[in-house]
């Protein structure tokens, strides 16, 4: 069975958006655990949280996946900007604490001119400082495109992450497709050697999730524009391959290319469960 949601808002709550999947017939959705651009968040709601744990028993799903605010860096220069990161950080697995088996999705973050190593340094510095050992809640770093100073466009920047983590245990990884087509992995021509070489460097036993996304930028293009599926330059062909590939099929799948309507992501669902093989 294809596993597969979108990026939902969680404006309504935890319920609404469990059956706004339904409606699209997915079994797992997206949210941002408060604004992406980082705000205050929501007072946490146990009735809603509890009606939906209820609902998405009834409704077999998985799951769903926690979006940090991509404006976070935890690797920026100044001090303030990794303390707001680690404050955010801190706050939201505190709240994901009530939804064991949710994973924690974020942006690894921009050196802006320090260097990778330093970049990596500041990430794993917050991350020994917010992770618990007894955390029911995984930690996945995202696959970016290696826009301006973005880390994570390289698989071994991900790896090295994970190295500097005490817990690596709590740790994982999101792939999403049209970052790392982007950042120079053809998923389009070479998914097999693009799925060994995630195998060879991070290990297969991290990958996650996948982000499901077409891309509006050519391959390699460092750009970070997402298509609806099958509209952009990775095509239906080579999705469907990575939906049915032996190494990805059971994954979760999630669409985050914004549309006017949900009826749009249904669509998009549709089409792939035809194409996924049974
Ligand atoms: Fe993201
Ligand atoms: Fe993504
Ligand atoms: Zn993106």
């Amino acid at each position: 069975m294809l596993n597969i949601g979108c990026h939902l808002s969680a404006a309504k709550g935890f319920l609404n958006m469990g059956k706004e999947t339904t409606e699209i017939n997915g079994n797992t959705f997206q949210f941002f655990t408060r604004n992406p651009r980082g705000s205050q968040a929501k007072e946490i709601d146990l009735n809603d949280i509890e009606s939906f744990q209820k609902y998405a028993n009834e409704y077999d799903f998985l799951p769903p996946l926690a979006h940090a605010p991509y404006t976070l860096n935890a690797a920026g220069a100044d001090q303030k900007t990794r303390e707001f990161a680690e404050m955010v950080f801190t706050d939201d697995l505190k709240r994901l604490a009530y939804l064991p088996g949710v994973m924690y999705n974020f942006h690894p973050g921009s050196h802006v001119g320090q260097g990778t190593v330093q970049g990596i340094a500041h990430i794993s510095t917050i991350l020994n400082r917010v992770i618990r050992p007894d955390q029911n809640n995984i930690i996945l770093l995202e696959t970016m495109s290696g826009k301006g100073s973005e880390i994570g466009s390289r698989f071994e920047e991900l790896k090295a992450i994970i190295d500097s983590v005490n817990h690596a245990d709590k740790l994982g990884v999101c792939l999403d497709t049209c970052h790392v087509f982007a950042a120079g992995y053809d998923i389009v021509h070479q998914l097999d050697n693009v799925i060994e070489t995630f195998d060879k460097i991070i290990g297969l036993n991290r990958l996650k999730a996948i982000h499901l996304n077409d891309s509006l930028m050519p391959f390699n293009s460092h750009k970070d524009r997402h298509a609806p599926i099958g509209y952009g330059e990775i095509g239906l062909k080579a999705l469907t391959a990575v939906i049915n590939h032996p190494a990805l099929r059971s994954l979760p799948f999630y669409l985050e290319t914004p549309h006017e309507k949900l009826n749009e992501y249904a669509e998009e669902i549709r089409l792939l469960k035809d194409l996924y093989q049974s």
